[in-house]
């Protein structure tokens, strides 16, 4: 990949679009396919893909370390993806600034609940009607040409109470034909690393061929892309300070 272009990771478990015929017409390369289609006729995006079942999930050293964004899919097979895969990912934002995107269920991923410390769960339904997602950080360069709310016909419904830390900022909150609410678009920050958490993308409706749920996504990795400047060094070690000026 070149030298000023964000380099893209979506990684996604791919087992739904495999299993079930119904997820298959939707997506019939993977969710991961679809989101990096998008992503790679965006300028300055370069793009590539990671599955579960590749060696090490798709995520050597020599990705991760070639990733400056991490797309994280996932839903029924959270405890099969390898702890040590998960600290080198955890690493990889702490330390060394990787942006992370949590898309939909993979808020109960290893790696979203290992950055949150909390149990991240949450309400939910399946029961296909509307949600509403509001822009509520207007000013938030993720919010970028969404307008005021956007809507997508048919969902699956997660509601509050959602168990993360405060989050930095709120970006979306979706209202839901039930009457539930729910946080949709969080921003974290972790050591060096900034997190976006994105709601919508439930496998069994074509959540990820809406333009405006792409178009989220696409400024969401550019505000969580690394932001280039000198290592800060006490985020790998502390350090004793000499003073700078004379205490004598
Ligand atoms: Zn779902």
């Amino acid at each position: 990949m070149t030298g000023k272009n964000i380099h893209v990771t979506v990684w996604n478990e791919f087992l739904h679009e495999k299993k079930d015929p119904y997820v298959t017409k939707i997506y019939p390369e993977g969710i991961h396919e679809a989101i990096a289609e998008y992503l790679n006729k965006k300028p300055g995006i370069e793009t590539r893909t990671a599955t579960l079942e590749k060696p090490e999930h798709g995520l050597t050293d020599d990705v991760l370390n070639d990733t400056d964004v991490l797309i994280w899919w996932g839903h029924m097979a959270h405890d099969r993806v390898r702890d040590d895969v998960v600290e080198k990912v955890y690493h990889r934002i702490t330390c060394g600034g990787m942006g992370l995107i949590v898309l939909h269920s993979a808020h109960h991923s290893k790696i979203f609940k290992r950055l949150m410390g909390t149990s991240c769960n949450l309400r939910w339904r399946e029961d296909g009607q509307r949600e509403r997602l509001w822009v509520v950080s207007p000013w938030h360069p993720i919010a970028e040409g969404v307008g005021d709310y956007f809507e997508i016909e048919q969902t699956e419904m997660y509601g509050e109470f959602f168990d993360i830390p405060k989050p930095d900022e709120i970006v979306f909150i979706s209202w839901f034909k039930g009457g539930e609410v729910f946080r949709s678009g969080c921003c974290f920050h972790r050591g060096q690393g900034k997190i976006f958490y994105f709601r919508p993308g439930h496998e069994t409706y074509p959540i990820y061929h809406n333009r405006t749920v792409l178009r989220v996504i696409e400024n969401a990795v550019r505000w969580v892309a690394p932001v280039r400047r000198p290592e800060t060094p006490t985020i790998l070690r502390a350090i004793h300070a000499k003073p700078l000026e004379d205490l004598k």
